[in-house]
């Protein structure tokens, strides 16, 4: 081989290395095509409640950060479902109902271990109040969760028991609907038992991440994305969403 036949070849492949490279980044932007939400999508907004921004009894870092993003993206959603936590006065996820328990230690009940949150959503009050600055008047749905007194219910779907109902899947099946969105507070726990749920409901499930923000105890962000991904769900960016 000459030299020149030999720099041809050098050339050739780093002809192909090119050609990969553009087309690499050509089906990058098929998958970075946008998702539009259709007829039979909903968004659901998981607790933007006033106790769970800043200043509330169990503010999550940042937590009003995602009420300008799940407003813009709400507007391309012709369904859109509203979670609100709604707590007896001494409801049992409570430290205050616990004697000598402090708020972020967990204890053992019937149906397994439950963090003990400081009070917070308590039905009727102010802190249980969705946020002001969530707009969103299209919203047909707004479902409480947690008013049992014996038991917390972080998911939108089912209680802490793993058997009490919500109703929410047999409403969204009765709608027609078979993807949801999900948005809001906390990642790691209401936002996270909410999608896996949804999905044990036969839903396609999307969480929108720069849509939540999470309490991370030891690590409890990165579990929960862990268990959702297991579980089927998939992450997206609200950039993802057809305006
Ligand atoms: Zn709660």
């Amino acid at each position: 081989m000459t030299y020149l036949q030999r720099r041809e070849v050098v050339f050739g492949l780093a002809g192909i290395a090119l050609a990969q490279a553009i087309l690499g980044r050509a089906s990058m932007a098929f998958a970075a095509d946008k998702i539009k939400p259709s007829a039979s999508s909903a968004l659901i907004v998981v607790d933007v409640q006033n106790c769970f921004l800043p200043g509330g009894s169990l503010a999550v870092k940042d937590g009003d950060q995602v009420i300008p993003v799940i407003n813009r993206i709400a507007k391309s959603f012709e369904n859109v479902v509203m979670t609100q936590d709604w707590h007896t006065p001494h409801h049992i996820s409570f430290a205050s109902s616990h004697e000598g328990k402090k708020p972020f230690e967990t204890i053992k009940l019937a149906y397994g271990n439950q963090v003990l949150w400081p009070d917070h959503c308590v039905q009727g009050t102010e802190g249980a109040q969705i946020a002001r600055d969530i707009n969103i008047p299209q919203a047909e749905l707004i479902i409480r969760k947690g008013f049992h007194n014996d038991v917390d219910s972080y998911s939108a779907f089912v209680e802490a028991d793993k058997e009490t109902q919500t109703g929410l899947a047999s409403y969204l099946k009765e709608r027609k609907i078979d993807t949801v969105f999900v948005t809001g507070l906390a990642t790691d726990f209401c936002v996270a038992w909410t999608a896996i749920d949804a999905r044990h409901a036969g839903l396609n499930v999307y969480v929108v991440d720069d849509a939540c923000r999470g309490i991370d105890i030891n690590g409890s962000v990165a579990k929960a994305w862990e268990d959702m991904t297991a579980a089927g769900v998939k992450k997206i960016q609200s950039s993802d969403i057809a305006g």
